[in-house]
């Protein structure tokens, strides 16, 4: 069931996945922080991630860059010039938007438009703000975020805080080449912040100023980049399969001549049906030899890629980029486990349960042991069942309230076993392990209770 974006807030907020950033301070606009749950659930993420398309392939290694890069870098890739968006401010409220999102909304075809061709299209429509207020004249913005390193301000000592991760793959290039010896075709991988000053930021995590990606450069011979980015594209969707995304909520749209940039021949967004709307979850594109022809020029290094058998096979290696939101993938896994339905109460009646079915290695908490009483000797029998599990499965412990509260909070963060420590336990050496999903109760051996548990999340 889809849930709406104000539920997913607020049980994020509430059952310590998500908070609002630096909220003693009144927040800051679109700054959100990971709580203790979100930052299990996103590490489950990225570490799925890397596990997959690093450690499991031969064909990829991973780096971390640093997040200020040389500002040649983003001269030499085009961001300085290019990674703008159109800015439009309402004269009375002052209020900033995207030209091409309000052009949108009033039914104007912005694909592939210039900033030129949007401003006439704008005085053409005669457009408005939301309010219904004139508006400045149309700016080009660009969204990268600006600093200065070192004691002065100078303009000399701009740097940026980068958009995105990509450059440094292509930065690191030859080292990684030659450090490696890994033959073509092979990739570079990178998780890692990327900030960008948005214009309108919004949608709870899916756009922000700051946030991370999961990245990959992956190097070609040009003559086998469609079959390269057809293997990718399955990756992705097999991906999406696997961390619980249901198939019929996502959308491969392929980018127009129109829309995509001008070194790129394939681009394709995975668009994922949002509580708000259909938008892009990832993207993949094909950039040809763009990136490390441009880098190449600029820095005056040699990017040319020779085969280890034989010298005069020698080429600037083509380009497939897979992307990965980690936010945005955060967001989607949230809203396709959210689930509400009608469960029985233990007098006979039913009431409405909010369960996350997360798949159970992406849960946050994996078990959740239940002593029914805060006395001993349960509490410590509770206790060593919790020293058994702990170093095997992540767990929460948790002796207050009424059992019916605790599962029902065990249900709203997805944890998808509960063993609860009562008091025929002391006897029979036996705890009652609850299914998430099922609901259904099994009496199990306390000796037997890892290797139980092992079982079922396939470990
Ligand atoms: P959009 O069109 O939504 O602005 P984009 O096409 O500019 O996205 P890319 O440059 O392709 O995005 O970035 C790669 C991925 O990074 C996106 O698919 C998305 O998952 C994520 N991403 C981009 N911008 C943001 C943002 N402001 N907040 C959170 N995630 C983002």
């Amino acid at each position: 069931m889809m849930t709406t974006m104000d539920e997913l807030i607020s049980l994020a907020k509430q059952r310590g996945f998500i908070f609002p950033g630096s909220e003693i301070y009144g927040g800051l606009a679109n700054a959100w922080d990971y709580g203790p749950l979100g930052i299990e659930l996103k590490n489950n993420i990225k570490q799925a991630w890397w596990q997959r398309f690093v450690h499991e392939r031969q064909d990829i290694v991973g780096i971390d860059a640093a997040l200020i890069m040389n500002p040649k870098v983003w001269e030499a890739s085009g961001h300085l010039a290019n990674f703008t968006d159109p800015l439009v401010e309402d004269k009375v409220t002052h209020e900033r938007f995207r030209l091409d999102h309000l052009l949108e909304e009033n039914g104007v075809d912005v694909t592939g438009m210039s900033f030129e061709e949007m401003r006439g299209a704008a005085t053409i429509a005669k457009l408005k703000s939301p309010a219904g207020n004139e508006l400045a004249e149309a700016k080009v913005f660009n969204l990268m975020l600006k600093t200065f390193l070192g004691p002065a301000e100078a303009q000399a000592n701009t740097v940026y805080l980068r958009p995105e991760t990509a450059q440094a793959m292509f930065v690191n290039f030859k080292q990684v080449l030659a450090t490696t010896r890994r033959r073509i075709p092979f990739g570079i991988a990178q998780i890692g912040k990327a900030f960008r000053n948005e214009i309108t930021p919004g949608n709870f995590i899916f756009r922000t100023r700051e946030f991370e990606q999961m990245e990959i450069e992956y190097f070609v011979r040009e003559e086998d980049w469609q079959t390269q980015f057809e293997a990718w594209l399955s990756a992705m969707q097999q991906w999406l399969k696997d961390i619980g995304i249901d198939e019929k909520n996502v959308h491969v749209r392929e980018h127009g001549e129109k829309e995509r940039a001008h070194y790129s021949t394939r681009t394709v967004d995975m668009e994922y049906d949002f509580p708000f709307g259909r938008k892009e979850l990832y993207g993949l594109s094909y950039r040809g030899d763009y990136d490390l022809k441009a880098h190449m020029q600029a820095s005056g290094e040699d990017m040319h890629y020779t085969s280890p058998d034989n010298p005069d096979d020698k080429f600037v290696p083509h380009v497939i980029e897979p992307t990965w939101g980690v936010d945005r993938t955060v967001l989607a896994v949230l809203a396709s486990a959210y689930h509400e339905e009608e469960a029985p109460t233990a007098d006979g009646k039913t009431e409405k349960r909010v369960v996350l079915r997360f798949p159970y290695w992406l849960a946050p908490v994996k078990v959740a042991v239940l002593p029914l009483s805060k006395k001993e000797p349960l509490q410590t029998l509770a206790a060593d069942i919790l020293k058994t599990v702990a170093p095997h499965f992540v767990c929460d412990y948790d002796e207050t309230q009424s059992i019916g509260k605790r599962y029902r909070r065990q249900d709203e963060i997805g944890t998808p076993f509960c063993v609860t420590v009562d008091f025929d336990s002391l006897d029979d050496q036996q705890v009652t392990v609850r299914n998430r999903d099922t609901m259904q109760q099994d009496r199990v051996p306390i000796s037997e209770l890892l290797p139980y548990l092992k079982e079922r999340f396939n470990v």
